[in-house]
């Protein structure tokens, strides 16, 4: 079985490559977040591993088993470090290190780099000479959220895969068959995952994360009452805790916010050019049809959140002030 929904034909491309012993050296998984590009990875590590050697890993097997709790001798899991503002030379030294020794199992030796647009530039240097001296037995696996980030250099030498946003109805009957979730769960999740299967898992199997996504989102969307006052503004702003974290997470956190404040502005745009049918916050619907908003302002809206997160956010400006500036001009 899948373990998850959708990007099947990667799989069996995969799978035709390895039948054929036609398999790359390099590949990058290239798709935004919580398309399953971490899993697709490890699905496709044990199908190469497993002991029954089918087209499909049992899931069952030792290999397979290994490989499920991350303890497989062969297969090396590269992220960067929490605190660390990148990868750096030294994780690649130690990963190329592993992956110089002979295999445990004499079959292959498979590295995934989580967020490999995370590399920083010595270490992509380092990684691209592992790359220009391939190993018969190693495979390497980059997945990347955001491929514009990654050396032209790195991408010409790697076979690329791309993974794609995954059907609303397949997503919505995943949701009922395998979480049993109600069809109106269902339908609000499927909504709130936009097309990403891993974001419906987390909906469906995570009750807090839901119920903060939840609250952000609609405390949010209130302050585009009129009748709301700037204090307000600010103190939603505290209630989020920005102050309590380091400099690099305050930046991840505030990208994460951003991101789900634009999941309200672009389902009031949707709304008012008459395509709810695609909304984000379909729980939200009723409030959102009734707010009353200049499409143009919520244009604009989107495109100075669009410049705090990729610009302004990476300037080394106090965070907090700058989210606060932005709330102003809602
Ligand atoms: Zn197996």
């Amino acid at each position: 079985m899948w373990e998850y929904i959708g990007q099947e034909q990667i799989f069996n491309y995969l799978n035709k490559a390895r039948l054929n012993n036609n398999l790359a050296h390099f590949y990058i998984f290239q798709g935004q977040k919580f398309l399953g590009k971490k899993s697709a990875a490890f699905y496709f590590a044990k199908s190469l591993f497993c002991e029954k050697g089918k087209k499909e890993p049992c899931l069952k097997c030792k290999q397979c088993i290994q490989i499920d709790k991350g303890i497989h001798p062969d297969i090396f899991y590269l992220e960067k470090q929490q605190e660390a503002k990148d990868i750096t030379i030294n994780d690649i030294k130690i990963l190329k290190d592993k992956l110089d020794n002979k295999p445990f199992f004499n079959k292959w030796k498979i590295a995934i780099i989580e967020e490999a647009e995370n590399l920083n530039i010595k270490a992509a240097n380092a990684m691209l000479k592992t790359l220009e001296e391939p190993k018969g037995d190693a495979i390497i696996i980059l997945l990347v959220n955001d491929l514009s980030k990654i050396p032209a250099t790195i991408i010409s030498r790697s076979q690329i895969l791309y993974f794609n946003l995954v059907d609303f109805k397949k997503i919505y009957n995943w949701l009922i068959e395998k979480f049993n979730l109600k069809r109106d769960q269902a339908r609000e999740i499927t909504h709130l995952s936009k097309g990403r299967p891993r974001l419906a898992k987390i909906f469906a199997t995570e009750e807090e994360y839901l119920a903060e996504y939840k609250k952000i989102t609609y405390d949010f969307l209130n302050l585009f009452d009129n009748s709301v006052e700037i204090n307000q503004k600010f103190q939603y702003l505290d209630s989020l805790i920005l102050n309590k974290k380091s400099f690099n997470e305050k930046i991840a956190l505030s990208k994460d916010l951003i991101d789900k404040w634009q999941t309200i502005i672009r389902d009031i745009f949707l709304y008012k050019i008459g395509s709810q049918d695609r909304i984000i916050n379909y729980h939200l619907r009723g409030k959102i049809a009734n707010l009353e908003i200049n499409p143009k302002k919520i244009v604009e809206l989107w495109q100075e959140t669009s410049n705090y997160k990729n610009y302004f956010l990476e300037q080394n400006i106090d965070v907090k002030l700058l989210l606060e500036n932005l709330l102003l001009k809602i």
